[in-house]
């Protein structure tokens, strides 16, 4: 990534990724992706007045943010909060209080997690839980993760150019305390490869996480290319609870042959892969209900857990988990205002997500998010489907699947 005039120039491989999704537009393959881009894009532009130009590879910045995100030779450090003073949502729609600005870790941002940590536990008791289980939150090696934050920090093209200040900055061990903190019985470890010969490594690191971390169920990864039968046997035999699979990075088609094997084995298995399918925030070039489907056409008792349930294609994702029983759904970053200003949850749709209420894992996203935790939460209470939904969907559903 070098400085230009224009903006913040990608790196090579999101000008591929970009040159991908512009190929779409004038294929015949997904004749609408470029126009689910192009309104993300727009939408975005209009909230943020941040440029994109997808043929040039550029995206300019917001004039206050230019300064900070135009500098890629000053990578963001582990453990500063680094994140602008901006208004964040803490309390749901009628709540807002300005964000920490402070770095983590001082005496400050300590208070603060500590008061989001007591407003979560009353909660999940509240609703009569003994606490909250969350299949979606990320940990990874660091240097991974600070890549992804790194992309995110520079309003990355997957990330839709959003302004995405991530809320959870610390070192690992203080993530996964912060975690307790909030009551989170149980939580995932969601790694992902963008390229070949990334995936078998990823998981190692997955088995001495899982075994320094007691209570994140042992999560493993897998991508299209030889060996991946293999792998994925051994990340099983070594007690993998819940796989990650990411269309959207990666990039491939999960429809490929050369994952059928894997997919018949987590299939045979019953363990669930978490796999972001949807086009959001940003489509790429496998995304959408279509080669998911076909998956699923091979494979109709593979339990997906269909990551932020499925955005922008909701209904298409509802429609496959009605089809599929063993289909689930996670309720990754949807309904928070974050998301309903770009990819709305249909209200009239209501109704099919309380009668799927037993599929409907609480998902979260942590520590990525650009709001605190809690708003998550208050984003699925405001749904008005009642605290048995929200109990199933915070903790029951999660337990049964996973045994816990
Ligand atoms: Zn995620």
């Amino acid at each position: 990534m070098g400085r230009s005039p224009e903006g913040v120039r990608l790196g090579t491989g999101l000008q591929e990724h970009v040159r991908e999704l512009t190929a779409d537009a004038s294929g015949t393959r997904d004749p609408g992706g470029l126009s689910l881009w192009r309104r993300t894009v727009a939408a975005w532009q209009a909230m943020r007045g941040v440029v994109t130009d997808v043929r040039a590879g550029t995206v300019t910045p917001p004039a206050h943010r230019r300064v900070r995100v135009t500098d890629p030779s000053h990578p963001p450090r582990a453990g500063v909060w680094t994140r602008p003073r901006t208004r964040a949502i803490v309390g749901g729609m009628d709540d807002h209080r300005e964000a920490p600005a402070d770095p983590a870790g001082s005496p400050e941002s300590t208070h603060a997690t500590s008061a989001e940590a007591d407003e979560i536990r009353r909660f999940w008791g509240r609703l009569g839980l003994p606490g909250l289980v969350d299949v979606h939150t990320h940990f990874m090696p660091e240097r991974v993760l600070h890549k992804v934050w790194g992309y995110f920090d520079a309003l990355g093209t997957l990330t839709g150019g959003l302004e995405w200040p991530i809320t959870y900055r610390q070192e690992e061990a203080e993530r996964a305390g912060i975690l307790r903190e909030f009551g989170v019985r149980a939580f995932t470890a969601m790694l992902y490869p963008h390229k070949p010969g990334m995936a078998r490594w990823l998981n190692g690191w997955a088995v001495d996480f899982a075994a320094r971390t007691p209570d994140c169920l042992h999560t493993a990864t897998l991508y299209p290319e030889p060996g991946v039968e293999a792998y994925v046997q051994e990340a099983v035999e070594a007690g993998a609870r819940v796989f990650k699979a990411h269309v959207q990075v990666g990039a491939y088609d999960p429809a490929d042959e050369l994952l059928q094997p894997a997919w018949g084995l987590l299939a045979e298995a019953g363990i669930p892969v978490v796999i972001h399918c949807g086009s959001g925030p940003a489509p790429g070039k496998h995304t959408g209900p279509e080669p998911i489907a076909r998956v699923l056409s091979r494979h109709p008792r593979l339990r997906l857990v269909f990551a932020h349930m499925g955005m922008p294609e909701y209904e298409e994702f509802l429609d496959l988990a009605e089809r599929y029983t063993q289909v689930r759904l996670d309720t990754t970053m949807a309904f928070t205002d974050f998301s309903e200003k770009l990819a709305p949850f249909p209200p009239a749709a209501l109704p099919r997500l309380a009668d799927l209420g037993d599929r409907v894992l609480l998902g979260s996203d942590f520590p990525n998010i650009p709001y605190p935790y809690l708003h998550q939460l208050h984003a699925l209470e405001r749904l008005g489907l009642g605290e048995a939904w929200l109990r199933a969907v915070c903790h029951d559903n999660a337990a049964e699947l996973f045994g816990l």
